[in-house]
């Protein structure tokens, strides 16, 4: 989509830290990572946020959790642990309006909000 900062990391006119990429999704480093290890999961489908996903949409959601616990086992945090959050519209804090997942993990990670 025109003017989103995440489809242009996808289609490299900006540049980011990959660690993950296939023909749907792509996973990069964030670029102020609120944990030792702080990757960002996107589909490179644009979707604005989890309040726009469609029907058709899920599997690929289905398929980004797999594609997290890949990332975890080839970083060596599966076992450890890790936290996925999904930041959604104003309310939820969102900023950049591309779905995206953060994937935090590296410590024991304090500040939970729920549990
Ligand atoms: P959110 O507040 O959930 O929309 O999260 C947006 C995230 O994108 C923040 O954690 C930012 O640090 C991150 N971010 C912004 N610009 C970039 C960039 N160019 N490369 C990597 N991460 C970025
Ligand atoms: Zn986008």
């Amino acid at each position: 989509m025109e003017g989103c900062l995440f489809c242009k990391i996808i289609k490299g006119e900006i540049p980011s830290d990959k660690v993950y990429e296939d023909d749907e999704i792509l996973a990069f480093k964030d670029i102020k990572p609120a944990a030792p290890i702080h990757i960002l999961v996107i589909p490179k489908k644009h979707i604005d946020s989890l309040a726009q996903l469609e029907k058709q949409d899920e599997a690929l959601i289905g398929r980004i959790y797999g594609v997290i616990n890949k990332i975890a086992e080839e970083q060596d945090f599966l076992d450890k642990g890790y936290r996925v959050i999904v930041n959604c519209g104003k309310d939820g804090g969102q900023e950049v309006m591309h779905l995206h997942f953060h994937v935090l993990a590296g410590k024991e990670l304090g500040g939970k909000i729920v549990g």
